[in-house]
């Protein structure tokens, strides 16, 4: 084995075997394709192990949602014995072996230690530039974020081999950085959003000196790559722990990073409502991943962002800017300010803001305008964020109700809410006051053809 490089906060990797009926992990809970690679690489000669979220998932019960293999094979000699392999990356080469739709990811031992030439090597500010050299598994250990995270299940006698506590972190459901986690978060920022999503995933307690730097060094996720964030916020979004994530975003001080223009709108709605809106928000998106119902990245964007639009609305509306244009330029420049942080692409952004510029047009009931708003391709998701809405602040209960029998019924309810005069331009604004209706035909008497 080579000689250990510690990384700088000098952390000296301390093997402990946990053996199986210690552990309790068993390969029936594997996945089939992973434990063919495991067992191809033990029956070339090399070190294969089970890594990462997987072992850390399946240690708390938890069901992975992919399988991660490391190994002391160079990615050449993983490509030589799959037929099924790709080698991707040009960092760090990594093996992909490919079974069907599962994808079974094989990455070589990793350091970052050492004086090699591809040493660690950071810039001014501490931040990871460069890490490409092959290690020993210790070396590998180290370098992984949390102790929880860097653990290897064996397939040689199906131990798990831990090097830095994580095994005990994981019993106590506690996440802990490996190493110094000031050094650790200057190397790499995003560890701050990955703190507080896997905490917020596996129900953990961020570890008192893993947390403190958190707030204090926020500011520096500034300068991750936005899309990077992108990425990061959907794994922390639309993954079924939304709520809790954004709740840790808030007590860490992320927020006014990752959100600059949420957090502020936030800060300054007195009455809550506005937070109130986004958490429903986040909850309902929970449950419709519980549920296994589809998410998507423009309405998750249009919840978070709403209380941001809300506040550019009212500043634009306060300064005399007409209603429908304060909208448009309102949703531009909440979109142009976010993705300067957060790289939404435009076919999410795009989505996000008819989303919120359909909203006021819930409340015209003109024949025209009802059939022209029911087949608009937005209209769905737009009356599901009119839905959601109401839910949080108890208003708008009249237009849902109007708009859930016009999706059933739409000829019917045009009849026995016709209001055919045009409104003023400036009736489309938010909440605006609207037009008596008439009462509504009894149901029984069908479609008024
Ligand atoms: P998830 O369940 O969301 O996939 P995960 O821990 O598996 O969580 P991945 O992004 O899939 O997260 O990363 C796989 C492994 O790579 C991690 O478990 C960790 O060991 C290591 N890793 C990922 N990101 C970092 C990072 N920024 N710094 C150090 N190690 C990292
Ligand atoms: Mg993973």
């Amino acid at each position: 084995m080579t000689e250990i490089q510690p990384i700088p906060a000098t952390v000296v990797p301390q093997l402990r075997v946990i053996t199986r009926d210690a552990h309790g992990l068993s390969r029936k809970q594997m996945s089939q394709s992973a434990l063919r690679v495991l067992y191809r690489l033990r029956e070339a000669g090399f070190g294969a192990f089970l890594v990462g979220g997987a072992v850390r998932d399946l240690l708390v019960g938890g069901e992975p949602k992919d399988f991660d293999v490391a190994t002391d094979a160079t990615p050449e000699q993983v490509k030589a014995l799959f037929r099924n392999c790709r080698l991707i990356g040009r960092r760090f080469r990594l093996a992909h072996v490919v079974y069907g739709r599962e994808i079974i990811e094989v990455a070589t031992f990793r350091a970052n230690g050492g004086d090699d030439e591809g040493d660690r090597q950071t810039d001014d500010g501490g931040r990871l530039l460069r890490d490409n050299v092959y290690g020993s598994i210790e070396d590998d250990a180290v370098r992984r974020d949390f102790t929880a995270n860097a653990l290897y299940y064996a397939i040689e006698d199906f131990s798990v081999r831990d090097y830095v506590g994580g095994f005990e972190d994981v019993q106590a459901r506690v996440l802990r950085l490996i190493g110094d986690p000031e050094a650790r978060y200057r190397e790499d920022p995003v560890r701050m959003l990955r703190a507080a999503r896997l905490a917020a995933k596996l129900g953990f307690t961020i570890e008192p000196a893993t947390a403190e730097p958190i707030a204090r060094l926020a500011p520096l996720l500034a300068d991750a790559s936005p899309a990077r964030l992108f990425e990061e916020t959907l794994k922390m979004f639309l993954a079924g722990h939304a709520a809790a994530s954004f709740e840790l975003l808030e007590a860490h001080g992320l927020l006014p990073v990752l959100l600059p223009e949420t957090a502020q709108a936030l800060a300054s709605n007195k009455s809550g409502a506005l937070r109130c809106m986004l958490m429903q928000g986040l909850r309902n998106t929970d449950a419709r991943v519980q549920a296994e119902q589809p998410v998507s990245p423009a309405f998750l964007y249009a919840v978070l962002l709403w209380p941001a639009y809300c506040r550019a609305l009212a500043l634009l509306q306060a300064q005399g800017v007409h209603a429908v244009e304060a909208q448009r330029r309102a949703a531009d420049r909440v979109t142009m300010h976010q993705v300067a942080r957060i790289a939404l692409p435009r076919r999410f952004s795009q989505p996000m803001q008819e989303i919120w510029l359909l909203q006021p047009r819930f409340a015209l009931r003109m024949r025209k305008r009802v059939f022209r708003l029911l087949a608009h391709p937005r209209f769905r998701a737009a009356f599901d964020f009119l839905e959601l809405r109401l839910a949080a602040s108890n208003t708008h209960a009249e237009d849902v109700a109007f708009w859930r029998e016009a999706q059933l019924h739409p000829a019917e309810s045009v009849a026995a809410n016709a209001q055919e005069t045009q409104p003023e331009e400036g009736d489309e604004i938010q909440n605006a006051p609207r037009k008596r209706r008439r009462r509504r035909r009894p149901a029984d008497k069908g479609p008024a053809e």
